[in-house]
């Protein structure tokens, strides 16, 4: 099958892939190399960006993959099926969209089998003031010890005691407090960290170096463990009503906003995009959350708190060591051509609205 050459086994073959099709597709690449993390292989960790720019181009679209580490594995093969789709490529082209590709943002969850960075990060809620933000989330620092307990499996204590909690409270409450994000336990849960992170720093000064100069901007940034099976959500985190109505316009009326009922996204504070409405005030933007579904969402959280037990408690004996990082894998990325067929069709549709979008009413695109 096809599918298959999109998609790596590896952060290190991902990268590969993602800097070989830029080259093929003729992309100016660049590459922010991590300062001390290093992967399994003591390989070099890095950032890797690949740009287009026709001359004369009006709009960009930005295009992420691996905010979240391991969901890099999806996002980077729908980044390297758009750069070997020569139609698409043809048709930003000739509307005068220029395509920039940051893939791998935390290189350090994608090459380790982690959600978040090297220094358990969650870098979609670290774009936050962090010390205002300190006693945000207090939810969650009380269902901490229940969600970490000291043992890995749950017993049947914690296991109890869980399931009370989704007794009282709803099932929907228990994923809310603990995915919105908090500043209080740097070893916990969807931790937005106490400083600006160096994924987050490296995105910023990529975008200054190449992302200004343009009247619009697209940016969608790819995720893979939230909603059903193999279905891309929209998922909308700005505020601003005129960009909504044109997110829906380009992309349809499924795109929701965290803020409002019936997102399977909490309202976080701090996603990486945060920045270009700090950056670039003037530019008519318009961004999406693509998240696309993987398994159960309960089953995806108890993969969640086995991989931060471990960070808990890296005494943990290498086999099972290993199974908790297998299983975070697969929470997030299904491995099989049915599911990567229904990601690369839908990545191919949303990325294609989005170069109509980025120039529509443009007198010098026709049709
Ligand atoms: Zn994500």
């Amino acid at each position: 099958m096809v599918i298959k050459k999109y998609f790596s086994a590896s952060y290190a073959q991902a990268r590969e892939r993602f800097t070989a099709a830029a080259r093929a597709a003729a992309f100016e690449l660049g590459q922010v190399v991590h300062p001390t993390a290093v992967g399994p292989d003591d390989e070099n960790l890095s950032i890797d960006l690949a740009i287009h720019a026709p001359a004369g181009a009006r709009a960009l679209l930005i295009v992420t993959s691996g905010t979240h580490g391991v969901e890099g594995f999806c996002g980077s093969g729908c980044q390297v099926g758009l750069l070997e789709d020569a139609g698409f490529l043809a048709e930003a082209k000739r509307r005068g969209v220029a395509l920039l590709m940051i893939h791998g943002v935390n290189p350090y969850g994608f090459a380790h089998l982690r959600r978040v960075n090297e220094d358990n990060v969650d870098l979609n809620r670290n774009s936050a003031d962090h010390p205002a933000l300190a006693d945000s989330n207090p939810g969650y620092v009380a269902l901490d010890p229940l969600l970490l307990p000291d043992v890995w499996p749950p017993n049947a204590a914690n296991q109890a005691a869980i399931g009370a909690y989704m007794q009282t409270h709803g099932e929907e409450a228990l994923r809310n407090t603990v995915s919105k994000g908090q500043y209080a336990v740097p070893d916990g849960m969807f931790y937005g960290g106490s400083r600006t992170s160096w994924s987050t720093q490296a995105v910023q000064s990529i975008l200054r170096e190449h992302a200004g100069g343009y009247r619009r901007m697209a940016w969608i940034d790819l995720h893979t463990g939230l909603g059903p099976y193999g279905h891309g959500e929209k998922i909308f985190m700005s505020a601003d009503r005129a960009e909504l109505e044109r997110a829906r316009r380009w992309w349809g009326n499924d795109v929701k906003p965290v803020h409002e009922p019936g997102s399977i996204s909490a309202d976080v504070q701090g996603p990486i995009m945060t920045f270009s409405y700090d950056e670039f005030p003037g530019v008519e933007k318009t961004t999406l959350g693509l998240e696309f579904g993987t398994y159960d969402a309960l089953q995806v959280l108890q993969a969640l708190r086995a991989d931060h037990w471990l960070h808990r408690h890296p005494q943990c004996e290498a086999a099972a060591a290993a199974r908790i990082r297998q299983d975070l894998k697969e929470a997030f990325y299904c491995d099989n051509d049915e599911w990567k067929g229904l990601i690369l069709g839908q990545m191919r549709v949303v990325a294609s609205q989005a170069v109509a979008g980025l120039s529509e009413g443009d007198p010098a695109v026709s049709g």
